[in-house]
């Protein structure tokens, strides 16, 4: 987008008033489609003062493009909830464009034309791939938290380990969500070690809720330890408490068979006796934004009528890519769904698509690393991969990459790109851009 504007240049810019508004609106645009847009960035810019041309230009490029943009993901991190979180499987995202695009029967029983339960859609395939009795679906796993303690805490004293009064991102703290759902927090046991007998000696007439929360972002190590789930329920089941499982990410696979560490699968913790377990549908499920709820049915009753529920209502595109995902594991296919996908790339194709950038960029170097998980698994853990480093961060390289729509990695004034999380079609847009900015 070039400025056509009366009134100097970008060097007399700071030493005259910049022209009005209007005037730098025309020079930004002729379609008049795009003349809301011209005026907004136009706005902005005499805001600005001395830089007022350049600014003019990038807010207008800015707005009239849009902003919200599908980018190419070569950050490092599968999980980035900066980029959305999981990317969806084909089927899943057919799935949300069919529904989008008409009518749908979100909440209507096509047997007897009355009115039907969104939930019912997901519930049969989460009672199958968790074995819990039943299953609530609202917006996000924070709702899903907060739905569960106002349901069944309201009042009571909530048990919670020191080592497990985390801060998720984002605003999301234990403490305040305890508090915010009407419980009150009881902290037992150390930072690092709770026993069982800190939730034991708990006795008290006010206590209503075992609560366990996965350190998702951050490990702990050396003297480290907490009572086993199973340990937790038996107690609280002994006492008339509940356990509530806060589990984060919830995975339904074996993650070992991708060179991970253990994680806990939702089967585990409700087999392990949780009354209530939640997780997020778009982290390690790699599914749409969603929270998902498992549990006992006497238990999930309360949680289903809760007004809260209203209000953390999943929408009808994020529960069409639920399903459709589900739909995937139940039918034994996890390695088409993208996150499962990139974990199980060949260390082969991940070097050959390096080779591919670095031929495109002419230079570089192509070093073994380590593709996070991201979304607050497995912490300072994740797959072995292959990045091409472009050398050092000169002349605005990674903003040019960024404005492309490839999202790289800076590490100590270098630039890396990580092909793992990357289709075979976008290693070589990347390779296209790489060719464009080699000579900026
Ligand atoms: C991520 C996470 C949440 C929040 O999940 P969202 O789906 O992002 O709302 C809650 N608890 C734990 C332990 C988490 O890891």
């Amino acid at each position: 987008m070039r400025l056509h504007l009366k009134g100097g240049s970008q060097s007399s810019g700071s030493s005259q008033h910049p022209p009005s508004v209007d005037a730098i609106a025309r020079g930004l645009t002729t379609n008049a489609e795009e003349h809301p847009y011209a005026i907004k960035a136009a706005r902005e810019a005499v805001a600005t003062g001395e830089q007022w041309q350049t600014t003019a230009s990038e807010r207008f490029a800015h707005y009239a493009n849009g902003t919200i943009k599908p980018l190419i993901n070569m950050s490092g991190v599968i999980l980035h909830t900066g980029l959305g979180r999981a990317r969806l499987a084909d089927e899943a995202v057919y799935a949300i464009t069919e529904v989008a695009d008409s009518h749908a029967s979100v909440e209507f029983d096509l047997d007897s034309g009355s009115r039907g339960d969104r939930q019912e859609h997901v519930r049969w395939l989460l009672q199958e791939l968790t074995g819990a009795e039943d299953a609530v679906v609202v917006n996000n796993c924070a709702a899903a938290v907060m739905l569960a303690l106002s349901a069944q805490g309201r009042g009571q004293v909530v048990l919670l380990s020191r080592g497990q009064v985390v801060e998720i991102g984002g605003q999301f703290r234990m403490p305040d969500i305890i508090e915010l759902s009407g419980c009150f927090l009881v902290e037992v046991g150390c930072t690092n070690k709770t026993h069982l007998s800190d939730f034991a000696s708990q006795m008290d007439a006010e206590t209503g809720v075992i609560l366990r929360c996965h350190q998702s972002n951050f490990a702990q190590v050396g003297f480290v330890s907490q009572p086993h789930p199973r340990e937790l329920a038996e107690l609280a089941h002994s006492q008339g408490w509940l356990m509530i499982d806060d589990l984060g990410s919830g995975c339904l696979v074996d993650t070992t068979q991708y060179g991970l560490s253990k994680e806990r699968t939702v089967r585990e913790a409700i087999a392990d006796g949780a009354d209530i377990a939640m997780f997020s549908g778009d982290k390690l499920l790699g599914g749409t934004q969603a929270g998902i709820i498992v549990g006992k049915s006497a238990v999930m009753a309360a949680l289903k009528t809760h007004p809260m529920a209203r209000a953390m209502r999943i929408d009808k595109l994020s529960l069409a890519g639920l399903e459709a995902t589900l739909r995937m594991y139940f039918e034994n296919r996890a390695e088409d769904i993208p996150v499962w996908r990139d974990c199980a790339k060949s260390l082969t194709e991940v070097k050959q698509d390096c080779f591919k950038l670095k031929k495109a960029w002419g230079t570089g170097i192509i070093e073994t690393s380590t593709t996070e998980l991201g979304g607050g698994s497995f912490p300072g853990d994740g797959v072995k991969t292959w990045r091409f480093g472009l050398g050092t961060d000169h002349s605005n390289l990674m903003k040019n990459l960024r404005q492309s729509g490839v999202i790289g990695r800076t590490e100590s004034g270098q630039i890396w790109l990580d092909p793992r999380t990357a289709t075979p079609d976008e290693v070589k847009e990347t390779c296209g851009v790489l060719k464009g900015l080699r000579n900026v």
